[in-house]
This record gives C-alpha cells, sequence and structure tokens, in this order.
C-alpha cells in the first residue's frame, strides 16, 4: 500500500516544527513531520533565545513580529508560558563607532512601531547593576524584548499543529527525496525502507539540507558555522529580572540563566566546518580542539571592563553549538532551482528561533502558492550560482557574515 501525503516535512527542529504549525493550517490537508532523533533535540536546543525586535529592514522586521504575535496567540490556545521572559533589552555604546550602531539601531526601530526608551547611566544601573558603563555610554532599552525557551517554543508549534491534524514519525532518517525522472518531487524513501509519497516536501533539516539538496544536484548557499555561550556560576548581583545587554564594543550579549550571566561571544575569525562532518547527533561535537578557549581569552577582558564581577566567577557552562550561516546573511527561503516541489527553509544566520514564525509562514504560503505576507526575493535558494557547503573557500565566505554580524 502506498503512503501518500500532500506535504512532507524533513527535520524536526524549530523551523519544520513552525512549518508544521503553520501548514496545517489550512484544512483538509495530510501534512507529515519526519524527525530521525526526537524532535527538537537538533540546534534549536542550543539557542541562546534571544528575541529582539530592532531589524535592519522591513522584511526581518515581518518576520519577527511574526514570531511575537505566535507567541502570544499560542501561549493562550495551550495555556503555557513557554518560557517566555520579556525583560527588555539594554544596548549600549561607549566608542564612536558602538554609540552610532545603538542610535541606529533605536532609530530603526522606533521607525518600525517599536517602543525605545533612551536611558541615562544612572537608569541603566538601576536595571543591571552589575554593569560598569562610563557617563557618556550611548543606551537605549527596548521594553518589550526579551528571551523564551527555544525548546518549548518549538514544542508548542508542534503541539499546536497536532491538534491541527500534523502526523509525527521520529526515529525516522530521510535518506533521499524522490522525483519523477524529470525534475518533480514524488516523495522521500526513509532508512527503515518505508517509501512515502507527496508531491510538496518541505527541506528543514537544519546544517544537514546540504546533504539532501546535494543528492537532488543543487549546492545550497549555507555552511555550519560555530556559535558560542559560556554560563557564570549562579550569583545573587544576576537577578532573573536583568535586561538582556547588547555590547557590540566587546563583540558580546548577555541574559540572565539560571542564576548566573550566559554571554555570547562572535569570533573574530569565524569557524566553520563541512555538512558532510556533522554527526546525526550535534551534541558533542566540536568544530576544533580549543573549545572556545581561544575566544573566550581574546573577548574576555572587553567584556570583563563592562562586567568587572565576571573576574570573580567560574564558568560553569559551554555551549559550542551550530548556526547555519550564507555569505550575504540572507536567509534561504524556496523551492529548489533542480527540483519542483522541493522548499527549502534554512541560512537562519543565528537567528531561527527568533524568525521561526516568519520562516513557517512563508514556506506554508510558498507550499500553499498563496502571495507572501513578506518579500522573499533576497532568500532566493539559487542566488549563489558558485556555491559549494563542501568546499573550505566557500564557507570560508559564510563564516565571516557571522564574524561581521552587528
Ligand atoms: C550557540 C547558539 C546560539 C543561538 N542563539 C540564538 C538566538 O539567541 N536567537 C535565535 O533566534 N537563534 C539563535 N540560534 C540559532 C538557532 O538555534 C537556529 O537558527 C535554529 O535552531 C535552526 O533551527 P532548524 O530547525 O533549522 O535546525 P535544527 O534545530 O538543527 O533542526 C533540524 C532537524 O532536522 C533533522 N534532520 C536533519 N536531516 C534529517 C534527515 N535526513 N532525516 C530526518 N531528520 C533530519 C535533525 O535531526 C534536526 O532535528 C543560536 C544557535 C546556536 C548554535
Amino acid at each position: 500500500m502506498k503512503t501518500h501525503y500532500d506535504v512532507i516535512i524533513v527535520g524536526g527542529g524549530i523551523i519544520g516544527s513552525a512549518a508544521a504549525y503553520y501548514l496545517t493550517q489550512t484544512k483538509h490537508k495530510k501534512v507529515l513531520l519526519l524527525e530521525r532523533n526526537t524532535l527538537n533535540s537538533g540546534t534549536t536546543s542550543q539557542a541562546a533565545s534571544l528575541l529582539i525586535h530592532s531589524r535592519p529592514n522591513q522584511v526581518l522586521a515581518d518576520m519577527v513580529q511574526e514570531t511575537f504575535t505566535s507567541i502570544t496567540k499560542l501561549q493562550h490556545d495551550l495555556d503555557d508560558t513557554l518560557g517566555y521572559n520579556p525583560v527588555g533589552c539594554l544596548h549600549i555604546g561607549v566608542s564612536e563607532q558602538a554609540k552610532a550602531d545603538v542610535k541606529q539601531a533605536a532609530d530603526v526601530a522606533e521607525n518600525f512601531g517599536v517602543e525605545v526608551e533612551h536611558l541615562d547611566r544612572k537608569a541603566a544601573l538601576n536595571k543591571s547593576p552589575w554593569l560598569q558603563l562610563p557617563a557618556d555610554a550611548a543606551i537605549s532599552f527596548i521594553p518589550e524584548d526579551g528571551y523564551i525557551d527555544s525548546y518549548l517554543l518549538a514544542s508548542a508549534y508542534v503541539r499546536q499543529a497536532r491538534i491541527q491534524g500534523l502526523i509525527i514519525q521520529q526515529g525516522v532518517t530521510v535518506n533521499e527525496i524522490l522525483t519523477d525522472g524529470q525534475g518533480q518531487a514524488t516523495g522521500v524513501q526513509c532508512d527503515n525502507e518505508q517509501t512515502i509519497y507527496a508531491d510538496k516536501v518541505v527541506l528543514a533539516g537544519g546544517p544537514w539540507c546540504s546533504l539532501l539538496a546535494a543528492k537532488l544536484g543543487s549546492n545550497l548557499p549555507v555552511a555550519p558555522v560555530r556559535s558560542q555561550y559560556w554560563i557564570t556560576q549562579p550569583h545573587p548581583d544576576f537577578s532573573p529580572l536583568s535586561p538582556l545587554t547588547l555590547l557590540p564594543d566587546a563583540k558580546a550579549y548577555t541574559r540572565p540563566e539560571v542564576g548566573g550571566l550566559l554571554f555570547g561571544l562572535r569570533d573574530e575569525q569565524g569557524v566553520h566546518a563541512s555538512p558532510a562532518d556533522l554527526p546525526n547527533d550535534i551534541h558533542g561535537f566540536s568544530f576544533g580542539s580549543d573549545n572556545g578557549w581561544e575566544s573566550l581569552m581574546a573577548g574576555f577582558e572587553p567584556l570583563a571592563k563592562f562586567i568587572p564581577k565576571l573576574n570573580d566567577l567560574s564558568i560553569d557552562h559551554y555551549i559550542g553549538g551550530v548556526s547555519s550561516y550564507t555569505p550575504d546573511g540572507r536567509y534561504i527561503i524556496g523551492e529548489l532551482p533542480s527540483v519542483k516541489g522541493v522548499f527549502v527553509a534554512t541560512g537562519c544566520c543565528g537567528a531561527g528561533i527568533a524568525m521561526s514564525s516568519g520562516f513557517g509562514r512563508l514556506v506554508a504560503e510558498l507550499v500553499n502558492e498563496k502571495p507572501t505576507f513578506t518579500r522573499i526575493d533576497t532568500f532566493n535558494p539559487a542566488r549563489f550560482p558558485e556555491a559549494d557547503p563542501f568546499n573550505p573557500i566557500f564557507r570560508e565566505q559564510c563564516a565571516n557574515a557571522r564574524s561581521r554580524k552587528k
């Protein structure tokens, strides 16, 4: 007997889960989600999960707003907080360049109708007394920003999608996306000898997407690039209600976490890996032997100038995770050039949690051949004809997009 679905989603991370949430909103659609491990145990479980409104253009502002809207709706529909903490975000600049960046980000946010408070040093220290700031720092505060538990948000998409009719199979690896030999998708071949049919397949396999796309003759313009953060031992100075901080002078961000402080530092020189070298289970994967120590040594002093308490604390946790970066820092959302009916959604460039509903809604609109709620031309999967994620020179370009990120 042939098993046939309207849409098969490959990959049960937050992007596949959000796509499922939107796709099952169309009545009578049979949607199947396939995940080789357990749901949301891939890179989604590694995220710091900052949710920040301020975005440099209308498309990204639309996409992040979609996530905030879904969070409110899912909290209501599922009667669950989803671990969302709307603590606000302090954006702080000290050098002339960083002051200009802070001002520009505040202007952009205000242009998109986001509430921004311009604070002096005293007001900022009232919120986060552990900061050390010069009197002339430029400081803006966005009260509606916050952070969420990425696992709970991703699970909420799936929980609601199941209510809407989603079928899920976990522990099933898709070995190949099948075609009819004339460039049209027909289904997937799985490792358990299953062949499942659908003429629409959503490829949402995170940093592993390139492996299945390459089998179809498409090289995706994306590479696995290291993102990392550290968590200090608990300390009473760090209130769980402390706002997020963005510190462009230190190339760092912080947020409260389990009684301590979580801080992320951007690698001066991006570190990348071949998609072919990623294990199926991402936990324990390391990009190199240094386990983030070089980045910590290089970035610690500039950060400790803002947070002197760090000098007294031990580090309890280090997460060196995998993000999917494109050379231009733009996402990949669209139909594969080589096969009709395969829609790819990846290349989140470190923003897949914040942008998850934007991704999910766009994928559903493309699959359903509906007009998209925001422009997608910049996300075209075919925009780098020479892309080759298996080539270290190309991957270097992707890694540079991360080290240049503001
Ligand atoms: C350290 C770190 C910090 C981050 N901080 C933030 C942040 O503050 N804010 C933010 O918005 N984003 C952040 N991110 C980025 C965010 O985690 C990602 O953008 C997001 O999780 C990507 O989700 P995904 O669904 O594409 O991938 P994943 O969660 O990796 O899901 C892909 C899934 O597909 C499955 N899969 C792959 N191939 C197959 C196959 N052949 N068959 C079946 N299943 C398959 C995998 O098992 C996996 O579960 C951070 C990332 C890292 C590493």
